[in-house]
């Protein structure tokens, strides 16, 4: 390998928050469990919610297409199992509060827990592919962004003759503390994760090529950089060693690392040519393309100190997250919080029979001591005026105001600093010395104004 490890680039702000990973990072990716039932969310992406293609007691296939919309910001959804419809229902959604989903009892019969299937590159031959068929099997696969946002992956990558697309960055940062599925992913798969890197070039037109990597996976790195160097054509395609430091992973501070390039407040990556795709994105784009499978599973980490038996899963979406608490072994200690994600951006849970989504990478079982740890702790005092919220917000937002702007009502001061400009990464709650909640005031302050424009359904 003849990549330097140690990352020198980053962004400006952000925290340090104890990473945690070692529960899970030596863990391979195994099947998940032999579950009975699925739900299956309508909405698991930015954009319209699907309607249901089936009703109640339909028999389905897995990989048939049982949800879809009309609308072009969406993403069809397909049952991951054979099985029985048993409602089409309300369930928790991880992000929504509570949403429709279709709810499947699976035929145990036919349905055995998967291992992903390991996609070569050698008998593949890209040239096949135009970008328009890429596109198209992108979009019946329901492929969205795996790393948490969820936006429709065929919008990300179709060319846009007004916004032409020029370079494209992967990110493969997985900088949330806990979580691996990305870097398991990249060790285990990497000739799959690349595939789906030349597949998202081809079809976007992007000319330039960039993996980002934060330095504390240098396994990662490796195993990456040795699989490039394996293929001449892949030569072009560079890897990119960040510091390791909170939150790497966001679009913006990404592209900021990668490029030195800021984006403007209000706007979105593809206005400045920018492309940008989670490597989980990327090894679907292969099943979708090579293999002709549709988004129906992912890999997801399970974590924490009072689980059992963490690990790295291979699971059908929409498993409930008691399923997947149980099959590692149940909890051994209180968990105080059960979360959808990470400690810093993932949401807490009150319902176990919440189904994991295309855009979920972990759950993770907190402990009090882990919270207080964590600086969320119940005791809070005034601000002190210490500017620190100031110093690590990545966003370069002003944390204290938003927050008692919205903790007032003053909602028109709250948009006058930019408040929608905050991605809710929780550096400035996470490093608060009066254990303010900043980033739940500003996230409640979102939710408000969301609602209140209607681009959220009160
Ligand atoms: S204001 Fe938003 S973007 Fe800035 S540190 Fe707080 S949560 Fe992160
Ligand atoms: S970090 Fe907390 S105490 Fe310091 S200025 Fe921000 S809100 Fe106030």
């Amino acid at each position: 390998m003849d990549v330097d490890i140690k990352g020198k680039m980053t962004f400006r702000g952000g925290a340090h928050p104890p990473q945690n990973k070692k529960l899970t990072k030596d863990k391979p990716i195994l099947p998940g469990p032999a579950v009975k039932q699925v739900a299956v969310m309508l909405s698991q992406h930015i954009g319209a919610p699907c309607k249901s293609m089936v009703q109640k007691n339909d028999i389905v296939a897995a990989g048939q297409r049982i949800g879809e919309s009309d609308a072009y910001v969406s993403a069809a959804v397909h049952s991951p199992v054979n099985g029985k419809v048993k409602e089409i229902a309300l369930r928790s959604h991880p992000v929504h509060g509570r949403s429709m989903a279709i709810v499947i009892d699976v035929d145990a019969e036919t349905n055995a827990p998967e291992k992903p299937d390991l996609i070569s590159s050698e008998n593949v031959d890209l040239d096949r592919y135009s970008s328009e068929q890429i596109c198209d099997v992108v979009s019946q696969a329901g492929l969205v962004g795996m790393g948490g946002a969820g936006f429709p992956t065929r919008v990300k990558i179709e060319p846009n003759p007004r916004l032409p697309k020029k370079v494209l960055i992967i990110n493969g940062c997985e900088c949330e503390p806990y979580i691996t599925c990305d870097y398991r992913l990249m060790i285990e798969r990497a000739d799959q994760v690349i595939t789906g890197i030349e597949l998202a070039k081809k079809a976007s037109g992007c000319e330039r090529v960039f993996i980002g990597i934060e330095d504390n996976k240098p396994k990662a790195i490796e195993a990456m950089a040795d699989m490039l160097k394996k293929t001449p054509a892949r030569q072009n395609i560079k890897i990119v060693p960040l510091k390791t430091k909170y939150p790497q992973g966001g679009e913006r501070q990404l592209i900021k690392a990668v490029l030195g390039k800021d984006i403007p407040t209000g706007a979105i990556p593809p206005m400045v040519g920018v492309v940008v795709l989670n490597v989980a994105t990327a090894s679907a784009i292969t099943e979708a393309v090579i293999s002709n499978k549709p988004l129906t599973h992912r890999v997801v980490t399970v974590t924490g100190q009072s689980i059992a038996n963490p690990g790295n899963f291979y699971v059908p979406i929409g498993t409930s997250v008691g399923d997947m608490i149980e099959f590692c072994g149940g909890v051994t200690q209180k968990s105080a919080k059960v979360v959808m994600g990470g400690p810093m951006m993932g949401i807490a849970i009150a319902d176990l029979e919440t189904p994991i989504t295309k855009t979920s990478g972990a759950i993770t079982l907190l402990t009090k001591e882990q919270i207080g740890r964590a600086k969320y702790k119940s005791h809070k005092t005034a601000c002190i005026h210490c500017g620190r919220c100031l110093d690590v917000c990545p966003e370069h937002l002003n944390p204290t105001v938003l927050a008692h702007a919205v903790r007032k009502n003053l909602f028109d001061v709250a948009q006058q600093y930019y408040i929608s400009a905050c991605m809710e990464c929780g550096c400035c709650s996470y490093v608060c010395p009066a254990n303010i909640e900043l980033t739940g005031h500003i996230k409640t302050g979102k939710i408000y104004l969301a609602r209140e424009n209607k681009r959220m359904p009160k």
